[in-house]
């Protein structure tokens, strides 16, 4: 089912997480960018279309400012996210060009979103880039971002940049191999739901438990974006983005994952 959505959908929007971008020592992983933007560019070759969702601004930060660590006042926090936005896209933009492909920054906030001349040039723009080849890479636009009128997390970010820009469908890649009927790192024994159509039924039945360290919105973000796309008629693949060129072995059916069906 994975393997055939993908086969089928042209404009994919990525959603690449906190813990997926954090190398085990926390900083920045270059090489899951390497291979991230090399995968990338096989799906362009292969006449695909990808805008990237991408979070790790504060992780980006914390390796250059590692004294801001304990600093917990807003504006620190707020910040250290300007410093790492920049280390974060000149991370992105070297692992691209590579590949001979560029890349350009889209920081949103979620006024953008409620505003109808916004999201008409924000649509336009990102036309207007993937049309020209180059990857758009979204995140939330911090600095401005205050709890009244944040997103908050890049999951429903990307949800709605998937709607904005009439995707074919939506990836999320965590570090958890899909949705469980529990969280696997609570109990092994947890079951891997493969198939979800019902969202709203499947939220009563599953036990939500913690996110992690870096993580925003956990689990209960991922449920909410893969509702808010589906409702616009949006599949979406919820992965565990840690796996080796898992966007590959998913594509080639060799890699599980949860799909929110339509
Ligand atoms: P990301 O940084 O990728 O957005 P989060 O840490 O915010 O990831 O959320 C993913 C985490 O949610 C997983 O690592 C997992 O431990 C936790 N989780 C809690 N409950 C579940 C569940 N029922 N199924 C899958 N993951 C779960």
């Amino acid at each position: 089912m994975i393997a055939q959505l993908i086969e089928e959908s042209r404009k994919i929007v990525i959603k690449i997480g906190s813990n997926t971008l954090a190398g085990k020592d926390g900083k920045i992983n270059f090489n899951f960018l390497d291979e991230f933007a090399q995968q990338s560019s096989s799906l362009i070759k292969k006449g695909k279309q990808v805008i990237l969702v991408s979070s790790g601004a504060q992780i980006a930060g914390l390796s250059t400012m590692d004294k801001w660590a304990r600093k917990k006042d807003i504006h620190y926090r707020q910040a250290l996210c300007a410093v790492g936005q920049v280390e974060l896209m000149d991370a992105w933009r070297r692992a691209f060009s590579r590949f001979n492909l560029h890349i350009a920054q889209i920081l949103l906030t979620r006024d953008d979103f409620n505003d109808s001349k916004r999201t008409l040039n924000m649509r336009n723009t990102l036309f207007t880039l993937v049309d020209e080849g180059i990857i758009p890479i979204i995140n939330e636009n911090d600095t401005v971002s205050v709890e009244e009128i944040k997103i908050g997390d890049n999951d429903t970010l990307a949800a709605r940049s998937a709607i904005l820009w009439s995707a074919d469908l939506l990836i999320l890649l965590s570090d958890i191999g899909g949705l469980y009927d529990k969280n696997p790192k609570d109990d092994p024994q947890a079951k891997l739901l493969e198939e979800v159509r019902d969202i709203e039924e499947v939220r009563k039945n599953i036990i939500i438990g913690e996110s992690n360290s870096f993580g925003t919105g956990g689990i209960a973000t991922k449920l909410d974006a893969a509702a808010l796309v589906q409702s616009y008629g949006i599949p979406a693949i919820l992965a565990d983005g840690s796996k080796p060129r898992c966007i590959e072995a998913l594509a080639a059916g060799n890699q599980k994952g949860t799909v929110f069906l339509i």
